[in-house]
């Protein structure tokens, strides 16, 4: 099964990518976690991908493209994956096509979580990353079981500097102008399947598990 999570940066796309991954056996490839862990690691990607990250922008869709196809690349990938923050771009979803055309699969669903731009500012002020695993923590709605510390692996949270107010509102607007389009795009292909991603984490993993089977 192969399969896009579409939304508004903080919709819930990695949390229910997560659960999804998890419950369908398929690699979780987020693109994000990708750039961060080259930026920890402070590789040549990283350096490039951090000016572009900080302020709020995409990373240019070459860099991108390349990134995804390495991935796709590695075994696991095989059979599918549910995609997390890729594509985000027209050209992105272009590229994703021709790959899948030249391999023989096809994109299966494109899961849209939609959520207003006036909640999303209120689940980016909370939201909390771990610096080590990158697993994602919410104050109020995903609390970790101890204050600032991961429950997975036991290092710190942090507030991602994407995540403050200023550079939301800019993701924000960056995600209207090039990323919403691609809903579009895949309600053409006839894939487009809408959840509302307002209710809660549970309600909004069982509007998926409905549209994707037991
Ligand atoms: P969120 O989970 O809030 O939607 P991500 O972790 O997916 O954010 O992405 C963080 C940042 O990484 C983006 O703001 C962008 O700079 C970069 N990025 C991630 N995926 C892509 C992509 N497919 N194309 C371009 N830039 C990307
Ligand atoms: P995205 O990957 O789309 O940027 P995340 O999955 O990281 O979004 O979610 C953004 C923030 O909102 C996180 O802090 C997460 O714990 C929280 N969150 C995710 N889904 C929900 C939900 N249905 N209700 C409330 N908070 C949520
Ligand atoms: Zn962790």
């Amino acid at each position: 099964m192969r399969i896009i999570m579409l939304g508004a940066p903080g919709a819930g796309k990695g949390t229910q990518a997560k659960k999804i991954a998890e419950r369908y056996n398929i690699p979780h490839i987020s693109t994000g976690d990708i750039f961060r862990a080259n930026i920890k690691n402070e590789t040549e990607l990283g350096k490039k991908a951090k000016s572009y990250m900080d302020q709020g922008m995409l990373v240019p869709d070459e860099l991108t493209v390349s990134l995804v196809m390495d991935r796709f690349r590695e075994p696991d990938a095989k059979n599918g994956y549910v995609l997390d923050g890729f594509p985000r771009t027209i050209p992105q979803a272009e590229s994703l096509d021709t790959a899948l055309r030249e391999s023989g699969g096809q994109i299966d669903y494109a899961i849209n979580v939609d959520v207003p731009d006036a909640s999303i500012i209120t689940r980016m002020s909370g939201r909390r990353a771990c610096v080590n695993c990158g697993a994602t923590y919410h104050l109020q709605y995903a609390a970790p079981k101890k204050e600032g510390v991961c429950d997975h692996c036991g290092d710190t949270l942090i507030l991602r500097d994407d995540d403050k107010p200023e550079t939301v509102e800019k993701r924000l607007s960056v995600y209207h102008d090039q990323t919403q389009p691609l809903i579009d795009y895949y309600a053409q292909k006839g894939v487009l399947k809408e959840v509302d991603g307002t209710q809660d984490l549970e309600d909004v993993f069982r509007q998926i598990t409905a549209i994707l089977g037991e």
